[in-house]
């Protein structure tokens, strides 16, 4: 059972009163940009066995987007913060390295 924390409203439910939503932190490409980066924005996601940022929504609570970070395979949750960041918080990068010693993600080590 995946319990999630909506950190919009404080509510901690069963992942059947949220919706997932895919990756997080996916970089936008304009439509000025070159095809291969518009490629890569509408189809290349990350799927990995272990620690995975993911998009959720409150669907019968608040409403509301949010982040989560989670293991995909043990379905340990490590957090959940705001939608409307570029990047996973200092706090919660800490507390994967904490629990998953050399973790490492896109551009943070
Ligand atoms: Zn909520």
């Amino acid at each position: 059972m995946l319990l999630l924390n909506c950190p919009c409203c404080g509510v901690t439910a069963e992942e059947t009163e949220f919706h997932g939503g895919g990756e997080a932190h996916v970089k936008r490409a304009g439509p000025a940009s070159e095809d291969a980066a518009f490629e890569t924005y509408l189809f290349h996601r990350e799927n990995p066995k272990g620690v995975h940022f993911e998009r959720w929504r409150h669907v019968t609570g608040c409403g509301k987007w949010f982040l989560a970070a989670r293991d995909t395979a043990t379905l340990e949750v490590f957090g959940t913060y705001s939608a409307q960041t570029l990047a996973p918080p200092e706090v919660l990068l800490a507390r994967i390295r904490a629990k998953r010693p050399g973790f490492t993600w896109r551009d943070v080590q």
